[in-house]
């Protein structure tokens, strides 16, 4: 059975490129005879806005991309928590009193509290990688992947010490939870995977099976198109609708689309389905708002 998702972050509307996102994603779970599901990933209490909800829920339904069922994170606190003690007590974490500003840029914890053996009181839990620990797996798009974690994500924080959960916890918990059998997003999740794949395999002896990451829509040579870019919300009304869909088809690199209703539209694009014609790179050509 094929369950996908679209699993946005409601810090902002939906622009051009998570609507590649979520049309890749329905398309090819329908194309499979899949449900897609939709989560939101309000699991940031600080950063997440109900009003965002509510537009996202609106811009969905403007390009009907109906999901088959709609979970929030923020309803799932004592499913992580779970996670969180299950990993604890196979003596996978640890706590960190280190602040954003004691480790400035570096992008791997150096690990200054593996050894401190601290309370918890007010202070970060991190996920313990031991070194030599690689993943491999095939993407569908993108290929096969090969990542020392330890190198690549080191040990990440997977609840903050204002008791939020991290997305990297997250992720893992709620795609188990929602039996995913396919991930299809953007490119910029692709070096977040094998860490994915890893926790999962911890917590439950098993991950997602599948993974598809598409290319990026970039709003310059180097810009990836994003809310903190400011790219431009997408339109839900008007004509605007079906060009944007043909934008996507063609974006990736799909047969064109007649100008029709949303509906039907999306159903010819389900028809003409073709995961193996989306592009094997992390960036789109074109240059999109
Ligand atoms: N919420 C995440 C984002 O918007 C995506 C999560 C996922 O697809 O795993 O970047
Ligand atoms: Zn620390």
């Amino acid at each position: 059975m094929y369950i996908g998702r679209f699993a946005p972050t409601p810090t902002g509307p939906l622009h051009f490129g998570s609507l590649l996102t979520a049309v890749a994603s329905y398309a090819d779970a329908k194309a499979n005879q899949g449900k897609w599901l939709l989560r939101i990933d309000d699991i940031d209490s600080q950063r997440s806005k109900p009003a965002y909800i509510a537009t996202i829920l609106q811009q969905l339904e403007a390009y009907q991309l109906l999901p088959d069922a709609v979970i929030y994170q923020s309803a799932r606190s004592a499913d992580y928590a779970d996670a969180l003690q299950q990993l604890q007590a196979k003596g996978l974490t640890y706590f960190c009193q280190c602040s954003r500003q004691q480790l400035g840029k570096q992008r791997i914890y150096p690990q200054h509290c593996l050894k401190l053996a601290l309370s918890g009181v007010n202070h970060h839990t991190r996920l313990h990688i031991a070194s030599g620990t690689t993943v491999q797996f095939s993407d569908h798009i993108q290929g096969v992947v090969n990542q020392a974690l330890d190198h690549s994500e080191g040990d990440m924080i997977l609840k903050r010490r204002e008791g939020i959960y991290n997305y990297p916890l997250a992720v893992v918990v709620d795609d188990h939870l929602d039996r995913i059998s396919h991930v299809v997003r953007g490119a910029d999740l692709l070096e977040h995977t094998p860490g994915q794949i890893w926790l999962g395999q911890q917590l439950y002896g098993q991950s997602v099976a599948h993974y598809a990451h598409i290319p990026l829509a970039m709003q310059g040579c180097q810009q990836k198109l994003s809310k903190q870019n400011q790219a431009l919300p997408i339109a839900m009304q008007g004509p605007q609708i079906s060009h944007n869909l043909q934008q996507v088809a063609a974006a990736l690199q799909q047969a064109p689309l007649q100008p029709d209703t949303p509906a039907r539209m999306l159903a010819q694009l389900v028809g003409q389905w073709s995961l193996q014609a989306i592009p094997a790179s992390l960036t789109l050509a074109g240059i999109y708002t």
